[in-house]
């Protein structure tokens, strides 16, 4: 026992001081790059994992440069940002965990613009008062919308509950059963209504739910009927559902407002066809939309309300308005991105999230096969796969795509290699091997692509 003391009282004497370690060539190298505060922690972390280390019997201790080594490396870590470039190879388009939709050069432009300096956010510069935060946006939702009037906020989720809560609090909002939906996240329909200060009566059954059924549930309380959109699932076989038209002519005759969450939002009616455009909705009779900025509109984050004014009056004043108002940064995103819409063929050569999902087969094949030339010799071939477009966004609709599978490794070893490497890249696995969908992939990620493979395998 007292030979065993010794011994690791010894190892313990033989650690370098934390003074002699600041004094070496390593730490002033360190010391170039972070505050001395940064170093000294750094170094004392590093000794004292050291000394824990010291108990365990049969280990040595380390030296000066191993124990500056990991000062070193712990110090980069913890320098480098949290949030780290992703080349997405899911084959989904808009991934939430992902960040949704990259922006258009356009609206990264503006955006970063935005960011540098003073602009006119709420500056009228024609008469030097205060000035409008959505006077560039309203007009551009309105005119691609075909609404009278229309706010942006920070998110849908934000979108709704600013809407339920300015025109149904303290009243009860009908939903069907049917649209009580969870759209991500934990996020759930019924969660924000009663946040929203209203009253939720649900109607009808989970695949069928009739006009009739909205009619009986109306009472002296109701003030809203809310229809929501089924973004991330499909009921398929025994369904019915009211339309859009029988619900406005029943709110319209009960004096009561449809409220249209659309999730998705498409504004244009080309593209693919089965999500329902904003104006259609406002046309077929909703009082008010609400849609998300980052699905297919492809731009940044955002929650934007489309409308009558009488609806969107309540909800421009309302204190929500507030607390979810959009910063400037993302009002320029915004406003690009909504421009490049007012021309559908310049929307889909600019918006990344258009372009992709408008690409043909023969385009994906032709990166896959860009990709697999860079990996040549490895163990790697070109397989058909369904990306989709994600966010909520075409359920149940897949997109014919193109993966390079990658096999040589365990794939779940390989996959967290490529997660971990700089850019990152993420994938998925399927029967054992790694897949690598091109559908979300740029031209120009491609060869970044291959480095990480090859570099997953050094
Ligand atoms: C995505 C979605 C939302 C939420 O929008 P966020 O911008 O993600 O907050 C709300 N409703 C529906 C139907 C959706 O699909």
């Amino acid at each position: 026992m007292h030979g065993l003391d010794e011994a690791r009282n010894a190892r313990f004497r033989a650690l370098p001081q934390l003074h002699r370690l600041l004094e070496t060539p390593e730490a002033a190298v360190m010391l170039g790059r972070f505050s001395r505060t940064e170093v000294v922690m750094a170094i004392r972390q590093a000794l004292s994992e050291a000394r824990a280390g010291l108990d365990d019997a049969g280990i040595d201790s380390p030296n000066a440069a191993g124990l500056l080594a990991l000062a070193e490396t712990a110090l980069t870590r913890a320098a480098c940002s949290a949030l780290r470039r992703v080349i997405n190879a899911t084959g989904i388009a808009l991934h939430t965990n992902l960040g949704r939709a990259p922006l258009a050069e356009e609206a990264v432009a503006a955006a970063v613009e935005a960011a540098r300096g003073y602009c006119n956010l709420e500056y009228d510069l024609q008469s030097g008062t205060r000035g409008a935060r959505l006077q560039g946006v309203e007009p551009l939702l309105c005119e691609l919308t075909g609404a009278a009037a229309a706010l942006a906020v920070n998110n849908g989720a934000a979108a709704i509950l600013l809407a339920l809560s300015g025109l149904a609090a303290g009243g009860e909002v009908v939903v069907s059963r049917g649209e009580l939906v969870e759209i991500g996240g934990g996020f759930r329909i019924p969660d924000v209504i009663r946040q929203g200060g209203a009253r939720l009566v649900e109607v009808g059954s989970t695949n069928k739910t009739r006009l009739a059924d909205y009619a009986a549930a109306i009472t002296g309380d109701t003030r809203v009927l809310l229809k929501v959109h089924q973004s991330n699932f499909r009921v398929v076989g025994f369904t019915a559902e009211a339309s859009l038209a029988e619900l406005a002519a029943l709110a319209r005759a009960r004096g009561l407002l449809l409220v249209d969450d659309l999730g998705s939002g498409t504004l244009t009616e080309a593209g693919r066809g089965r999500e329902p455009t904003v104006r259609a909705a406002l046309a077929e009779g909703a009082d008010l939309v609400t849609f998300s900025g980052d699905k297919l509109l492809g731009g940044p984050q955002a929650g934007l309300l489309a409308g009558t004014e009488a609806a969107v009056a309540p909800l421009r004043r309302h204190p929500l308005m507030r607390a979810l108002r959009l910063d400037k940064v993302t009002l320029a995103a915004l406003e690009a991105t909504l421009r490049l819409h007012r021309d559908h063929a310049r929307a889909t050569e600019r918006i990344p999230v258009l372009r992709m999902l408008s690409q043909t087969e023969a385009q994906l094949q032709r990166r896959a096969e860009r990709l697999l030339a860079s990996l040549a010799g490895m163990d790697a071939r070109i397989v058909p796969t369904e990306g989709e477009a994600g966010g909520g966004s075409l359920p149940g609709e897949a997109l014919p795509s193109r993966a390079v599978s990658v096999a040589g490794l365990p794939a779940a070893e390989l996959a967290r290699r490529l997660r971990e490497g700089r850019p990152a890249v993420v994938g998925r696995i399927e029967s054992g091997r790694v897949l690598l969908d091109v559908l979300a992939v740029a031209d120009d990620e491609v060869d970044e692509v291959a480095r990480a493979v090859r570099d997953a395998f050094a």
